[in-house]
């Protein structure tokens, strides 16, 4: 009788950066598209890609599902608007069969809302427990002059559909001078009165807006300073493993995030990669270096190649971003917008 050769299924090894960071966090941006044209984000004609050069849903899943395998524990979807890519809740739903088997530690989503009095429900269903919201006032005229095409009575609903269904909401706001910058205290005064923590993200030198990055740059330190007179911000070592600080407010007894890429180097607890929906990886949010997957993933139907063309990418993961912005410095610092990337 013959005896039988004990097989090895190799596993392929957790993806370590040169600098020693594990990469654990995968974003995904499922598409380029939105049904929003924010001024911080997009110009008001923005060209999106062709559909063709877009991955499957299929494919999505197959590469999310190769970074699950080497050691990602939490997978973010975003955009563009992830609640508009048709089909999006098949892939939800799919990728959910990672936290069943207990893979994947957190599946979520950001989103501007629009569309969540109808997918909140599902959502819940499919395991999603957290997701972020962006809000950036709570004032319609002006929710509709940032957001262009925005309905806010629309993201309401569906901020109220997301509590409904269980989903815990982190609220993100973009800090924008002489638009909202007065608008804090009310902001933070809501959406901890819902129990939902409130971040507030520095504008990022992403892609060609079509306005001087410095008309709408608004420094955290000096919107800290001036909540700080009006409420007890306590230091907390909360940490999500992204760039956000948080402060207890004493007042309201909710968290507080700030997110200072441009005041605040975040990069060396750095966990995150970031694939666009044509299956671009970007090690970096604010360096152009990007490595291509959908080749390798289309040229076989096994993961070798992906694997091999994942290794190299993690190797050139750089050890921090460069992003200034200043007077002389007011072209993006890189040319793609956040919705090619993902917020
Ligand atoms: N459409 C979804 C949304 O708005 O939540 C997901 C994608 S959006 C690109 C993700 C986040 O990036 C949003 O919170 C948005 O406010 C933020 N964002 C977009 N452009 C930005 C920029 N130039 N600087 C800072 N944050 C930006
Ligand atoms: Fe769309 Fe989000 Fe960009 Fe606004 S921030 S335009 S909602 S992708």
């Amino acid at each position: 009788m013959n005896a039988i050769t004990p097989v090895t299924i190799a596993k392929a090894p957790p993806l370590i950066d040169p600098f020693a960071r594990a990469i654990t966090y995968l974003r995904v941006s499922v598409t380029d598209r939105c049904d929003f044209r924010c001024v911080y984000c997009m110009s008001e004609n923005m060209t999106f890609l062709p559909k063709a050069d877009v991955l499957s849903l299929e494919e999505l899943d197959r590469l999310c599902s190769a970074f699950i395998e080497r050691g990602v524990r939490k997978l973010r979807l975003t955009g563009g608007e992830p609640l508009v890519r048709r089909g999006i809740m098949t892939l939800v739903s799919s990728l959910s069969r990672h936290l069943s088997t207990g893979a994947l530690e957190e599946l979520t989503i950001t989103t501007n809302g629009s569309q969540l009095a109808k997918y909140a429900r599902e959502l819940a269903d499919c395991g999603v427990r957290r997701i972020n919201i962006s809000l950036d006032t709570l004032d319609p005229d002006k929710f509709r002059a940032v957001t262009r095409w925005g309905d806010l009575n629309k993201v309401l609903a569906g901020i109220d559909a997301a509590l409904d269904a269980g989903i815990k909401v982190k609220i993100n706001a973009v800090a924008l001078k002489g638009v909202n910058e007065d608008e804090f205290p009310d902001l933070l005064a809501w959406a901890h009165g819902k129990g939902m923590d409130l971040t507030v993200i520095e504008v990022m030198p992403l892609g060609d807006v079509g306005e001087g990055r410095l008309d709408q740059y608004l420094p955290l330190s000096m919107l800290r300073a001036k909540l700080a007179g009006r409420f007890t911000l306590t230091d907390l070592d909360y940490q999500t493993g992204g760039p956000a600080r948080y402060v207890r407010v004493a007042e309201t007894g909710g968290r507080l995030g700030f997110i200072t890429p441009l005041t605040h180097n975040f990069c060396e607890s750095c966990n995150r990669v970031r694939l666009t929906c044509t299956g671009t990886l970007f090690m970096c949010l604010g360096q152009e270096d990007a490595a291509d997957l959908r080749t390798p993933l289309r040229a076989s139907e096994g993961n070798d190649l992906v694997n091999a063309a994942i290794d190299a990418a993690v190797l050139r993961k750089p050890r921090g971003h460069d992003f200034i912005i200043d007077r002389r410095h007011q072209r993006p610092a890189v040319a793609r917008h956040m919705s090619v990337t993902g917020g």
